[in-house]
């Protein structure tokens, strides 16, 4: 197992502690070890040694997907992670060529995209990682601790360390260092800790959706050979709320989500499960699960908002502390956005770092605050066409609404605007590329020929039993 830590022959401080073990937290370890002589992971579960859901990451049961900003990003902390996710059983797949996909009444055409995306479950991804953050020399792992606040001296313009103890209570203790990393996730407590300490309190933004989402696995079947390795029928907002969603994971297994918006989602039970399955926009899902042996239970999980901590806006904002993650941003999950922009948030603290540690905090959280801009109007202005959802929407949300299904529907027919619009949802590109004159001109003048249409994979109900079995 290669590690990556190169420090630099000054490195920015002596020692980080960064608290919040999962996806964030840990690509946040990796780039520091190359900035400090010693990091502390602290994190309040214990780590399994396996691939295993745990309580602190109770989403990690759904599905998730990397995109692929995400992976190159994991690629730069981890040099050669790709190759342990594939030894570990998880699969690189081309994007397009591997998934069906319904979207705008039409199937997109299952081309070589150029855009690749790894197959497999988020605890595999996440315990890969945090193998190669432990094989990381400078590193130091304090799993089974929480931090319970955070310590300054006399002066509360310097975060100085955390209070670290078990979860639960018990015996405080401190942990002094150069610079704290809150990782913590959505329930991050930094906002009352910092107003404790006499800061203003960070202004949120908040957009609720209650999107539900519901996961099972299920063994893929024998001989089954549909001709995707995922399956997703898109919502269409604001008409259909509900998606579906066959994800292939390690270990010939299918990850199946269904889930909806406003509370629409099915329930754990199995007929209810299966029942929304069968009301989805295209009978292929609920064909493919039919014939699939169900691995374990229904894994339902409720999002309730979007939240953005507007943390580049305090007037004040101590040094020696950065807030990561979902601690900083969390999107709504159906647009896969979350892993990416921790990944980003954490190789943004790198570059922040080479300038080195006097002002790190205040560059960090302004670069963030801008980084944030793209991700969160992608998820925010999908959410905002429901009525029922409330939030400020822009002047040219209608516009956008209506340029962004034309380019939706423009990429079931159109190889070179799939290929953008792939680029664009995968981070890889600029929205703007969405708006370039070529794609303005393909958006307002081309139309599907009736081929395209008809082209799609077979519903399950169409091909012999025999051949399914
Ligand atoms: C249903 C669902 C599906 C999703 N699907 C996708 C997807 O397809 N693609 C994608 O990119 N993202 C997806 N996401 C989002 C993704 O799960 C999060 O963005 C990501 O996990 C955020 O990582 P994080 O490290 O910031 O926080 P978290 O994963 O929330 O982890 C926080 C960690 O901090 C620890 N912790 C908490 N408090 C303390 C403390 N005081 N001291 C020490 N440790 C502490 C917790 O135990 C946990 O380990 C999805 C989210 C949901 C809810």
């Amino acid at each position: 197992m290669k590690t990556s830590s190169t420090l630099p022959p000054t490195p920015a401080g002596k020692h980080a502690i960064v608290y919040g073990g999962s996806m964030a937290g840990l690509l946040a370890t990796g780039v520091l070890s190359r900035h400090f002589e010693r990091v502390t992971l602290v994190e309040r579960d214990r780590f399994e040694d396996g691939p295993q859901p745990r309580k602190g990451v109770p989403q990690s049961s759904q599905v998730h997907i990397l995109l692929a900003r995400g992976r190159n990003v994991l690629s730069e902390v981890f040099p050669g992670i790709e190759q342990e996710l594939k030894a570990a059983g998880g699969e690189i797949m081309d994007m397009t060529e591997s998934m069906a996909y319904y979207v705008s009444g039409l199937w997109r055409p299952q081309i070589r995209g150029g855009v690749s995306m790894s197959a497999h479950s988020r605890p595999l991804l996440e315990w890969v990682v945090r193998q190669r953050m432990r094989a990381l020399p400078n590193v130091r792992v304090l799993d089974g601790r929480e931090a319970a606040g955070l310590k300054t001296d006399a002066d509360p313009t310097r975060i100085t360390g955390v209070k670290l103890q078990a979860p639960g209570g018990g015996q405080e203790e401190v942990l002094e260092g150069d610079l704290v990393v809150d990782a913590s996730g959505r329930g991050s407590r930094t906002p009352q800790w910092l107003e404790a300490l006499g800061y203003p309190r960070v202004e949120e933004t908040c957009i609720h959706v209650d999107v539900v989402y519901a996961c099972r696995l299920y063994q893929r079947p024998p001989g089954f050979e549909p001709g995707w390795d995922s399956l997703t029928l898109s919502p269409q907002l604001p008409e259909v709320r509900r998606l579906g969603t066959i994800q292939r994971i390690e270990n010939n297994l299918w990850q199946v989500m269904l889930g909806g918006w406003l509370g629409d989602g099915p329930s754990a039970d199995e007929a209810s499960f299966l029942e929304f399955a069968r009301g989805l926009s295209q009978p292929h899902l609920y064909e493919a699960l039919r014939n699939a042996q169900p691995v374990g239970p229904i894994h339902r999980y409720r999002f309730s908002h979007n939240q953005r901590r507007h943390y580049e806006r305090m007037p004040r904002f101590p040094e020696g502390l950065v807030v990561i993650g979902d601690a900083f941003c969390s999107f709504n999950p159906v647009y896969g956005q979350g892993m990416t922009t921790g990944a980003l948030q954490a190789e943004t603290l790198g570059e922040c770092l080479r300038r080195g540690l006097a002002g790190v905090s205040q560059r960090y959280r302004q670069c963030v605050g801008k980084l944030l801009e793209v991700p969160w109007m992608l998820a925010t202005s999908g959410d905002l066409r429901l009525p029922e959802v409330e939030g400020k929407r822009p002047p040219v949300l209608g516009l956008l609404s209506w340029y962004g299904d034309r380019v939706q529907r423009l990429t079931c027919y159109d190889e070179e605007a799939l290929r953008v619009f792939m680029r664009v949802m995968h981070m890889l590109e600029s929205p703007a590329a969405m708006f370039s004159p070529r794609m303005v001109f393909k958006v307002l003048t081309s139309e599907p020929d009736t081929v395209a249409l008809s082209r799609g994979p077979k519903p399950l109900a169409a091909v012999p039993r025999a051949q399914v079995a």
